[in-house]
């Protein structure tokens, strides 16, 4: 049965999305944080790689997510399922159409529609195709609540800033 998504932000400190983000951090840290950001809308879509069961779908449905769970190939023809959420069926779709059932790649084309569904600035996206990790101007503190690696002086990173450490603050306090 889908469940409907809940309102944008209408309920980011409520009790019950407290509750999903403890229970999701004891399944893992990183996940909650994902699923925080995504809920929030400052990912469009967010990947999980590593196993994820029945209950883990269910608590990123309680937060309003869609979900669905994306077979991959890799080279040694061996399956792997990523489950992929987002506010938006647009983007679970476009993920779908692109990703689903081909071996996961690492080209420039791959990386820019990744970097545009996973809400990375493009232009962190484009300094990282061509030099991946170049040393940038940011804390290491702050560098590290980004899931993207910010280009040199990058103008946009700052202004996302302030938004991925609220939402770490929270995770933090859950
Ligand atoms: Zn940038």
């Amino acid at each position: 049965m889908p469940v409907m998504p809940r309102e944008p932000n209408a309920d980011f400190n409520s009790q019950e999305l407290k509750q999903c983000i403890k229970a999701l951090k004891e399944i893992d840290f990183e996940l909650a944080y994902l699923a925080l950001l995504t809920c929030e809308g400052l990912k469009p879509l967010s990947r999980w790689e590593k196993p994820l069961d029945e209950q883990g779908l269910q608590l990123l449905q309680r937060m309003g997510l869609l979900t669905k769970q994306i077979q991959r190939t890799v080279k040694t023809s061996k399956l792997i399922l990523e489950t992929i959420f987002s506010r938006s069926p647009g983007y679970i779709q476009l993920y779908e159409q692109r990703f689903a059932n081909t071996p996961i790649d690492k080209s420039a084309e791959t990386q820019r529609l990744e970097g545009f569904l996973f809400g990375y600035p493009a232009c962190c996206v484009n300094q990282y195709i061509h030099r991946p990790y170049a040393p940038n101007n940011l804390p290491a503190e702050e560098q590290k609540i980004l899931f993207h690696w910010a280009c040199r002086d990058c103008k946009i990173t700052p202004l996302l800033l302030p938004a991925y450490k609220k939402a770490y603050n929270l995770l933090n306090s859950c």
